[in-house]
């Protein structure tokens, strides 16, 4: 097996860091740094309309490629602006075909350093799912995520979010041809890489409503990255007041971290359960708009040896979600040092599936990917700087 060391791919960016970047802002920031290059008013909507395309659906990191665009306004822009997206300081590929990005971005007022986070995109048959984070660490501290022991803790812009997404869309090649002229309006073709994108990396997203409603309300403009809010999931660990504004404002897919079926239990592991209990949780998910069988809420539930995993509890499980049009997700934990939990056995997963399963519910397994560059969940950032100093060390420069 090849090591995370071998794997790991070094690019130094020379990211442009004086002059801010148009991509990943929303129309309204379009237009508002339109004004503040001077273009006259009456042209903003044309512009931002072609701004939006150039960036959103075309990927163009030149303002040169804008073809319709005139010379001059092409030199206004760039005088003013870049097409950067944020700065890779790593990007590592697994043996199974997972990507993960450390990105750095732009130091703002209160950081005290660049601030890093983690992207990942996992490939699979039938689709590909981009993880993308919203917050810089998290503030909650569910006992066994490692994201929760991380110091520095900054929402991420709406810009920041996107960012994630072009990054990606750059680094895998999913621009040409993923979207193709039709009567005038550029349609997504089916061969696009990425299908899905899940809030499932660093933070807690509805800790920043504002910006992961903004960052997502772009990701699913169908005149620009045209991803669908059904192929749009955010996982939250239970923030109950915000489930039903998520639901009317933004309408994505919705997963939510339960992970234990008594509030004894919940407390410990998500401790934010104290606030906001079991039965309050799930009854915002009852209430979550648009519910059918054709959308359900995934329910995550991490597998931990011992805590949480008996047959009983799958059964509780069960019981719990009766009525709920709902998806289980049960994930093998995925360790990090100094972690007081473990995985529980292989069998004694199954054997909790199959009750899952004969309750109906679909439940896949959810087969750990990127473990050999600790791209797995709980399992971001932390790790990153251990795996980026040994790739240092063995003075890995090779490019994807
Ligand atoms: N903060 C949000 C989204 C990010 S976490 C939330 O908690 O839902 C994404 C998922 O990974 C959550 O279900 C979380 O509980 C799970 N997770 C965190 N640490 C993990 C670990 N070490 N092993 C397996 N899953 C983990
Ligand atoms: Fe934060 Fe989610 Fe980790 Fe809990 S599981 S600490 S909410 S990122």
């Amino acid at each position: 097996m090849v090591s995370a060391a071998e794997n790991t791919v070094l690019i130094l960016n020379d990211a442009d860091t004086a002059k801010p970047s148009l991509a990943g802002l929303t129309r309204a920031g379009l237009k508002d740094a339109l004004a503040k290059a001077g273009v006259p008013d009456k042209q903003h909507k044309m512009r931002v309309a072609q701004l939006w395309s150039w960036i959103y659906a075309r990927g163009v990191t030149s303002f040169d490629d804008m073809s319709d665009v005139s010379k001059d306004l092409r030199r206004t822009l760039a005088d003013h602006y870049t097409l950067a997206r944020p700065e890779i300081v790593t990007e590592q590929i697994s043996v199974d075909g997972t990507r993960k990005w450390l990105l750095r971005l732009p130091k703002r007022d209160r950081d005290a350093r660049a601030p890093e986070i983690e992207t990942v995109y996992i490939p699979e048959s039938d689709r590909g799912t981009l993880c993308i984070s919203s917050q810089v660490g998290c503030t909650l501290t569910c006992s066994f995520c490692h994201t929760g022991t991380q110091k520095l803790v900054r929402n991420l812009e709406a810009q920041e979010i996107v960012g994630q997404i072009l990054l990606a869309r750059d680094r895998i090649g999913d621009w040409a041809g993923a979207a193709v002229p039709e009567n005038g309006r550029l349609l997504p073709t089916a061969e696009r890489k990425i299908t899905n994108v899940v809030l499932m990396g660093m933070g807690e997203p509805l800790y920043n409503f504002d910006n992961v409603k903004d960052a997502m309300d772009v990701a699913s403009d169908g005149d620009g990255l045209s991803l669908s809010k059904r192929r749009i999931t955010l996982s939250t660990s239970g923030i109950v007041p915000e489930i039903p504004r998520w639901g009317e404002l933004s309408g994505t897919m919705l997963a939510i971290s339960l992970h234990a079926t008594n509030d004894t239990l919940r407390d410990e592991l998500v401790p934010i359960n104290k606030k906001y209990p079991i039965a309050e949780l799930l009854q915002a998910c009852r209430d979550y708009p648009g519910l059918s069988n054709a959308k359900r809420i995934t329910f995550e539930y991490v597998m931990l040896k011992g805590v949480n995993d008996s047959l009983a509890e799958a059964r509780a499980l069960v019981r719990l979600l009766a009525g709920i049009p709902a998806k289980i997700n049960l994930i093998p934990f995925n360790p990090w040092p100094n972690t007081r939990y473990e995985c529980s056995d292989w069998e004694t997963i199954e054997r909790f599936a199959d009750v899952v399963n004969r309750a109906g519910y679909a439940s896949p397994v959810r087969t750990p990917r990127g473990r050999d560059i600790f791209a797995a969940c709980g399992q971001l950032k932390s790790e990153s700087i251990k795996v980026r100093a040994s790739a240092l060390a063995a003075g890995s420069d090779t490019s994807a």
